[in-house]
C-alpha cells in the first residue's frame, strides 16, 4: 500500500485570497450597483512592453523555420540570457557573479520552493513575520517545520523574526541559531526594505554561524533609494553564504509569461560540497529549461528600448504607490513601504484587527486590500494595499478614503 507525504496534511488551509474572493463576491452580489476598486492582489496589470512583444513575435517566427527552430533549451538557461543577466544585474553593480552561477527558471515562486531540495531535512529555518507564505509552506511540505499550532499560527520548529514598526520592519538576529535564513527585500508584504549596512550584518552573521541566506530580490527593480542594495552580492563575503532569487514578473510584467533565475555562487560550499553543483544537478534533473521564446523575450528586457519601456511601467506603478502613501498620510493613517516597493503597509486605525479593517474598507469605501494577519501573526493590525492598479482607480480609491465614503 502506498503512502502519501503526510507533511501535506499538517498544512493549514490557505484561506487568505479565497476568503477575500468570497467576501468580495458576496458583497458585490448584494450590492450590484457598487463599483469595487481592487488594490489587493500583487499582480501586474500593464501589458508587456512593446520591445518584449516584438521579440516574442520574432522568436515565434524562429520556431517556424527549420534553420532557427529550437528544441529543448539548455537545462540551466541559454547562454545569451545568462551573460546578459550577469552584465546588467551584477557586473554593472560591481558584483562578481559569472554566467555559470545563473540558473534560469520559470520564476521565483518555483525556485523559492524547490531550493529546499538541496538541503537536509533537519535544517532549522528562520523567516520574517509577516512573510511571503511560500517559504514556510514548502519547508512544511518537506517535513522541516515540526507541528503547526493553529492558536499561535506558528510551526514548532521555525524561527520567526517579527518585523514590525518597532524594529523598522527589519528582522533582528534571532536568539536561536538558524541554518537557513529567508530574507526578502524589498519586502512583500510590508513594502519596506533594508540598508546595505544592515544586510551586511546578516551576511557577516551567516558566515560566522555557517548559515545560508536565501535572498528573494523579486522586487529589486522598484528600488530608488541610494543605499538600498539591489543584490545581496553587493555585500562583502555574500558569495560565500547566499543564494539569490530573481524574477521577471514584477520588473517586466512576466507574471503570466513566467521567467526567473536563481544565483548560486561557486564560492558557496557546505564543507567541500559545492551548492552550485548540487543545484545544477537538481535543476538539470527535474527541470527541462524555460522556453526559448520566453528567454528571448527576457533578454529583450535588457535592451535599451526594453529598459526604457519597463522603467516607465515601474514609474507608473510607483506613482500609484505615491498616490496611496500621500492619500493615506493626509487622511491620518500611519503608513510604511511604498517608496522602494509596490506595496503600502498601513497600521489599521482605532485598534481594528486586519480583517475588521478589510470589512470596513469593502463595505464603506468599496475598496479591496489584503489583511496583514494573512501573512503571519505579526501582520495583525496591519493592512496591505498594492500599487498595481490603474492610476485612475488608485486616485479614486484615495478620494474615497479622504471623504470617508464611496
Ligand atoms: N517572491 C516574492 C516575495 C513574491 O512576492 C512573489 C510574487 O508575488 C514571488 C517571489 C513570485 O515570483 P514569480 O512570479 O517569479 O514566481
Amino acid at each position: 500500500m502506498y503512502k502519501i507525504n503526510d507533511n501535506y496534511l499538517k498544512l493549514p488551509g490557505s484561506y487568505l485570497f479565497s476568503t477575500i474572493a468570497k467576501k468580495v463576491a458576496a458583497y458585490s452580489e448584494a450590492n450590484p450597483d457598487k463599483e469595487i476598486i481592487r488594490l489587493g492582489i500583487g499582480d501586474v496589470t500593464k501589458p508587456l512592453a512593446p520591445a518584449i512583444i516584438d521579440r516574442l513575435h520574432s522568436a515565434v517566427d524562429e520556431m517556424a523555420k527549420a534553420e532557427t527552430f529550437k528544441g529543448y533549451a539548455p537545462d540551466l538557461g541559454y547562454e545569451f540570457l545568462r551573460t546578459t543577466i550577469v552584465e546588467n544585474d551584477y557586473k554593472a553593480r560591481g558584483c562578481k557573479i559569472e554566467a555559470d552561477e545563473i540558473f534560469v527558471s520559470d520564476g521565483a515562486k518555483s525556485d523559492s520552493g524547490n531550493i529546499g531540495d538541496i538541503f537536509a531535512q533537519d535544517n532549522i529555518i528562520a523567516v520574517c513575520d509577516p512573510v511571503y507564505p511560500v517559504y514556510v509552506d514548502t519547508n512544511a511540505m518537506a517535513g522541516r517545520t515540526g507541528t503547526y499550532d493553529p492558536t499561535t499560527e506558528k510551526w514548532s520548529d521555525v524561527i520567526y523574526m517579527p518585523c514590525t514598526k518597532e524594529n523598522g520592519f527589519c528582522p533582528e538576529i534571532p536568539a536561536k541559531t538558524p541554518d537557513i535564513i529567508y530574507l526578502c527585500f524589498p519586502n512583500n508584504p510590508t513594502g519596506t526594505t533594508i540598508k546595505k549596512a544592515q544586510l551586511q550584518e546578516w551576511v557577516d552573521y551567516a558566515l560566522k554561524v555557517g548559515a545560508v541566506i536565501i535572498y528573494d530580490a523579486a522586487y529589486e527593480a522598484y528600488i530608488s533609494t541610494d543605499d538600498v542594495p539591489h543584490s545581496i552580492y553587493e555585500c562583502e563575503g555574500a558569495t560565500g553564504c547566499a543564494i539569490e532569487l530573481r524574477s521577471f514578473s514584477k520588473n517586466a510584467g512576466f507574471t503570466g509569461t513566467r521567467l526567473g533565475f536563481t544565483v548560486v555562487p561557486k564560492d558557496l560550499k557546505c564543507g567541500d560540497v559545492s551548492l552550485n553543483s548540487l543545484w545544477a544537478r537538481r535543476h538539470g534533473t527535474k527541470f527541462n529549461g524555460a522556453p526559448y521564446i520566453i528567454q528571448a523575450a527576457g533578454a529583450a528586457v535588457y535592451t535599451e528600448e526594453g529598459k526604457k519601456q519597463t522603467g516607465e511601467q515601474i514609474a507608473y506603478y510607483m506613482n500609484n504607490a505615491k498616490t496611496i502613501r500621500d492619500g493615506l498620510v493626509a487622511a491620518g493613517y500611519e503608513v510604511f513601504g511604498g517608496v522602494d516597493a509596490p506595496y503600502i503597509w498601513l497600521k489599521t486605525p482605532d485598534k481594528m484587527t486586519s480583517w475588521e479593517f478589510f470589512d470596513y474598507l469593502l463595505e464603506n469605501l468599496n475598496i479591496v486590500g489584503t489583511p496583514g494577519s494573512g501573512f503571519g501573526p505579526s501582520g495583525e493590525g496591519y493592512f496591505r494595499l498594492t500599487a498595481f492598479g490603474s492610476a485612475e482607480n488608485t486616485v479614486k480609491a484615495m478620494e474615497r478614503i479622504k471623504n470617508g465614503k464611496a
